[in-house]
């Protein structure tokens, strides 16, 4: 069983995203969903699943972190440690292709109910794919233009 740190807020509340930016090698702890042979997903810890904390790296240019409310946890949603459901984003990349990360990212959280939903949230879920696509490209269009 995984030892959690308390959380600082409620977990039933949804809190307002937080949006970081992260060099390529900041380490970023957090939780994954894993599946068990049962079928059961339970949260493991970043270090635990990989290894290691997770880092921007290697063309890694975003990722959500969902608030954990306490499951059911999805397999392969990734996590916050820290409370409120979290925008990384990578920092060694031009702005505009930080503006569409950040937008990428932020679709997640929409479709995802800010965790409440995070099987609606993940790649591979329907719609989500052409979601974040899109909100990536506007968002890239749009800090190209200004
Ligand atoms: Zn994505």
């Amino acid at each position: 069983m995984l030892n959690k740190p308390a959380l600082y807020l409620p977990a039933k509340v949804a809190h307002p995203p937080t949006v970081n930016e992260f060099g390529s090698k900041i380490e970023i702890s957090g939780y994954q969903g894993v599946k068990d042979a049962k079928g059961n997903v339970a949260l493991r810890s970043f270090k635990d699943v990989y290894g290691m904390n997770l880092t921007l790296e290697q063309g890694w240019m975003g990722q959500t972190l969902f608030q954990d409310r306490g499951g059911p946890y999805v397999d392969q949603a990734t996590y916050t440690d820290r409370g409120t459901t979290e925008v990384e984003v990578g920092s060694d990349y031009d702005s505009v292709t930080r503006a569409g990360t950040v937008y990428h990212e932020l679709t997640h959280v929409l479709l995802g109910d800010f965790g409440r939903s995070a099987s609606k949230g993940v790649h591979g879920a329907p719609g989500v794919d052409d979601a974040t696509d899109a909100a990536q490209q506007e968002a890239e269009k749009n800090a190209k233009e200004h």
